[in-house]
């Protein structure tokens, strides 16, 4: 992506790259490879031997939160699913209800949607459910969508209805009411990648030196609680096939122009374009953000994921079936696709020092269950 005459141009979305010897010497010097645990649970293997590659994704930031509209192109319904930033995952069958619903109420003859990453997959699914009849439409489908970048952890926040969405969309309530819900029915089947996971929130080692239960960890735990993982590429790939099963047909195109998507043969359309609505709509309140991935080789014995604020930054680790995602880069403006060696190794190297000192992941019983 680049910027051009003050406006976002995608050309990639994302970037993979294989570390330099250098860095992995680097951080083999720097005893990557954590202790072993003196307690039941089992620490991340953060060894050279386990890197896989880094990625890059360009998370669909927007001024005033995500945009859930009703619009007008001509005779054409447009109803916009876009712009949630580093909550695409969590806010999706929420966000895909409310657009599918606007949709419903139209009776249409068939619907094109924008997009297919996760909010285009979504919205087609609630339709064609409804025995609408859907087309897609996108320059880029999964694997090679934002989307399947996402680290995928899906965690609820107590204000939505913030900027744009004060007094429209649905209301928090329900939000987060379906944030879950929504996922629910995909837990059964193994192909799309959906699971609970026990999830932990950590500070920085207390230094007054005071024993307590959240010293467990050998650090602060602010909160732990069940929540939902999705493995992205199982996950898209699974809604398409669903999708496809459901007889919704899938065109590769890119459109430039609202006269694109005027010329399209639907009675309406979903924008589900993620950053890609800031040209395609002139939607100036949108921005990238760029986020920085380390993934390392399947370690299936993971099967917990923790978010660290550290004094050098974010540091979060998710267990998928295909890796382990370690990240935390969250940079506003950034459209930087190319992943940045110094930003692998203080993920790594912040990652191998939590590990060094974690004495033992506690089980979270049903009674510590928020979710
Ligand atoms: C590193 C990283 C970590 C993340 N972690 C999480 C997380 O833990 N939890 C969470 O909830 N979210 C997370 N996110 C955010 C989440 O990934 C995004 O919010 C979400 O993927 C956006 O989905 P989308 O479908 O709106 O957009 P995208 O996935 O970007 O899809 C946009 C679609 O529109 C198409 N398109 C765009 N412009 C055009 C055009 N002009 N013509 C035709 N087609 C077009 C694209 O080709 C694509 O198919 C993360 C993101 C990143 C980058």
């Amino acid at each position: 992506m680049v910027r051009q005459s003050g406006k976002w141009s995608i050309t990639r979305r994302s970037v993979v790259l294989s570390l330099g010897t250098a860095t992995l010497a680097a951080c083999q010097t720097a005893r990557l490879v954590p202790t072993q645990s003196r307690r039941p649970g089992v620490p991340v293997q953060l060894s050279p031997a386990f890197f896989d590659r880094s990625v890059v994704g360009l998370r669909p930031g927007r001024i005033g939160g995500f945009r859930l509209a009703s619009d007008k192109l001509g005779e054409k319904l447009v109803v916009h699913n876009y712009g949630h930033g580093g909550d695409g995952y969590t806010l999706s069958w929420p966000c895909a209800r409310w657009a599918a619903d606007q949709i419903s109420k139209t009776h249409p003859g068939s619907v094109g949607i924008i997009g297919a990453g996760v909010s285009g997959l979504t919205t087609a699914w609630l339709l064609a459910q409804r025995g609408i009849n859907v087309s897609i439409y996108a320059e880029q489908f999964s694997p090679d969508t934002t989307s399947n970048i996402a680290g995928a952890i899906i965690l609820t926040g107590p204000n939505y209805r913030s900027g744009e969405n004060a007094n429209s969309g649905p209301s928090d309530d329900a939000i987060n009411a379906d944030v879950i819900a929504g996922f629910t029915p995909f837990l059964i089947d193994p192909r799309y990648g959906v699971y609970w996971i026990d999830h932990f929130q950590m500070r920085p080692l207390r230094q007054d030196g005071q024993s307590t239960y959240e010293e467990f960890l050998g650090r602060r735990v602010t909160s732990k609680f069940r929540t939902i993982m999705v493995d992205p590429n199982l996950y898209l790939a699974a809604l398409m096939q669903d999708l496809s099963a459901m007889g919704v047909q899938f065109w590769t195109k890119k459109f430039t122009t609202l006269g694109d998507l005027a010329r399209l043969p639907h009675t309406a359309l979903v924008n589900c374009s993620g950053l890609g609505a800031g040209i395609l709509f002139d939607d100036e309140n949108m921005y990238p953000i760029r986020g920085q991935l380390t993934l390392l080789k399947p370690q299936p014995e993971i099967d917990y994921s923790y978010i660290s604020r550290q004094p050098g930054g974010i540091l979060y680790m998710f267990p998928r079936r295909e890796n382990i995602v370690l990240g935390g880069t969250h940079q506003r403006g950034n459209a930087h696709l190319l992943p940045e060696p110094d930003e692998a190794e203080r993920q790594l190297r912040g990652h191998a020092e939590l590990m060094a000192s974690l004495r033992g992941v506690p089980r979270i019983s049903p009674d510590d269950a928020q979710n």
